[in-house]
């Protein structure tokens, strides 16, 4: 068995207490991944200190240095990629191919952000007399907490511009996905960031939070996950931070009545059951305008019935298993209350058995509900599992009513070939990210990316792209008198 360390200062070591926990492979219990530290406060407090004394350091290196470190760590990662890969879907549950094009995205994030730390510039403002300049300074330790589903690209578009604009780094991963995080960090020190620069803190969330969060030194919490976390932490943040919280998403697809059923399936089923259908921007509702509903229902719920389940390490697989018990329990619950609110399932599990971390399996097959009210819960709550939910509207304007009436607005897309809806849908949606013919996760990089509602605190919405870069540089106005 494999046990692994905290970063913390210059040293990999053992939580103070030496406690530990395990994280098995959901696919087979029997897999045990590894044996990680549960670090508590003090082990959050030694990791802050030894930030403190090293993050400037890093701060005061020349851009060029640091483009060249994140450079060096895509190249580590593209010569890695299979291995880590695999490694990703043993923790995770993904299959390969998602795990391989989740690394590879990191190593194009951190490219992008190379790029970033030689644009990301103040600006001279001419006035009487005099000049005024701005400079752009790293804000200082950025805390970055991170989910499990997207376990090294989320943490690598927070931690590229950290790193790339001279910030310290505190890192701690979900509990579910902590050997990514191990990753995550070995390579980027093997690339060149110097002790000091970053640390890494495994461990339990609700445990661990609040420690990390309060720590004065900690100037920027950079933070995806639900919206409650999400809410806990803006509470122990205070009113000093800089705070940046992408949440949840319950993300509508909308056919109308021209589209095409093939393709509007296809984009429906590709959105709701990728990756097990735990996306903050997975479809969970398809709001179907007019007389093609049936015929997009029975080809939705052909192809949700063709899935092959089971491990993410099988080439075979097209659908792993869901991350967790805690998960499995939770979708599984969800489908009970769809079927005890009387709804009609038409793919999906007759039953679901008790399940442990010991044994593993969290198979979930492909779940559709049809004529979903809008009161139901399956159409309100966000499962982040393989479950989907049908509505039937008579309008467009119904069908944007029916998307826009939930807390959250992630991503929302449209399939139709009427240009006029198009433009109209892009004004209409209560959402940040709108996709037009295609399905509502998969995002480019350099886009923007973020949500409005539930789905994101709007201080620093930006989490993609150049965008993100106020969040992590301070920017300073100097007057030069004559
Ligand atoms: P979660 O329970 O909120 O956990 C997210 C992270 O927060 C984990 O690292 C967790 O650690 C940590 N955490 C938990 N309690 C904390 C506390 N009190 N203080 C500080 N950190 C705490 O979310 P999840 O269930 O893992 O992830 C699924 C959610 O993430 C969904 O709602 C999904 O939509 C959202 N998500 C959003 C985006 C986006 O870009 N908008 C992307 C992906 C996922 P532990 O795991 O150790 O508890």
């Amino acid at each position: 068995m494999t046990a692994f360390l905290n970063f913390i200062g210059s040293a990999w070591v053992a939580a103070a207490d030496g406690a530990t926990f395990e994280r098995r492979n959901p696919a087979d219990g029997s897999d045990l991944v590894g044996l990680f530290p549960k670090s508590s406060p003090a082990d959050a407090a030694a990791a802050v200190a030894g930030l403190e004394k090293g993050w400037r350091a890093w701060a005061a290196t020349n851009p060029e240095v640091r483009v060249e470190v994140l450079n060096r760590a895509a190249d580590i990662i593209l010569t890695r990629v299979d291995a880590l890969a695999a490694e990703l879907t043993r923790e995770e549950g993904k299959t390969l191919a998602s795990a391989a094009t989740e690394w590879k995205r990191v190593a194009a994030n951190f490219r992008l952000y190379a790029g970033e730390a030689l644009r990301t510039r103040g600006e001279t403002f001419p006035v009487a007399d005099s000049m005024v300049y701005s400079v752009r300074e790293p804000v200082g330790i950025v805390l970055v907490i991170t989910p499990w589903n997207f376990p090294v690209s989320l943490p690598s578009r927070k931690i590229g511009p950290a790193l790339a604009t001279g910030n310290g780094v505190l890192f701690k991963p979900s509990e579910i996905s902590p050997l990514s995080g191990q990753r995550m960090v070995e390579i980027l020190l093997e690339a060149g960031v110097p002790a000091g620069t970053i640390a890494l803190v495994q461990g339990h969330g609700p445990e661990l939070g609040n420690a990390l969060v309060e720590a004065p030194s900690v100037r920027a919490v950079t933070f995806t996950g639900s919206y409650a976390t999400g809410c806990a932490i803006h509470r122990a943040a205070g009113p000093d931070k800089r705070l940046q919280l992408e949440m949840g998403g319950k993300n509508p697809c909308i056919v109308l009545a021209d589209a095409d059923p093939d393709k509007a399936a296809k984009i429906i089923v590709q959105g709701a059951f990728s990756l097990t259908g735990q996306a903050c921007t997975a479809t969970s509702r398809a709001i179907i305008v007019g007389d093609i509903y049936d015929a997009i229902v029975e080809k939705v719920v052909a192809a949700a019935k063709g899935f092959v389940l089971g491990s993410g390490l099988d080439a075979a697989t097209t659908m792993g298993p869901v991350a967790t018990r805690a998960q499995y329990d939770k979708v599984r619950g969800m489908i009970a209350v769809g079927k005890a609110e009387g709804l009609k399932m038409l793919a999906g599990p007759d039953d679901l058995p008790d399940l442990d971390e010991a044994k593993g399996g969290f198979f979930i097959p492909p779940t559709v509900f049809v004529d979903v009210p809008p009161s139901s819960r399956l159409a309100r709550e966000e499962i982040f599992g393989p479950v989907l939910a049908f509505h039937r509207a008579a309008s467009y304007a119904e069908a944007v009513a029916l998307a826009n009436d939930v807390e959250y607005g992630l991503a929302a897309s449209i399939v139709t070939r009427d240009l006029s809806s198009i433009l109209s849908y892009a004004k209409d949606i209560e959402a940040g990210i709108i996709k037009v013919n295609s399905a509502t996760g998969g995002v480019a990089s350099t886009a923007p990316f973020g949500g409005i509602k539930h789905s994101s605190n709007q201080t620093y919405k930006e989490q993609a792209g150049h965008g993100v870069m106020d969040f992590y540089t301070l920017t300073k106005a100097v007057y030069l008198g004559a």
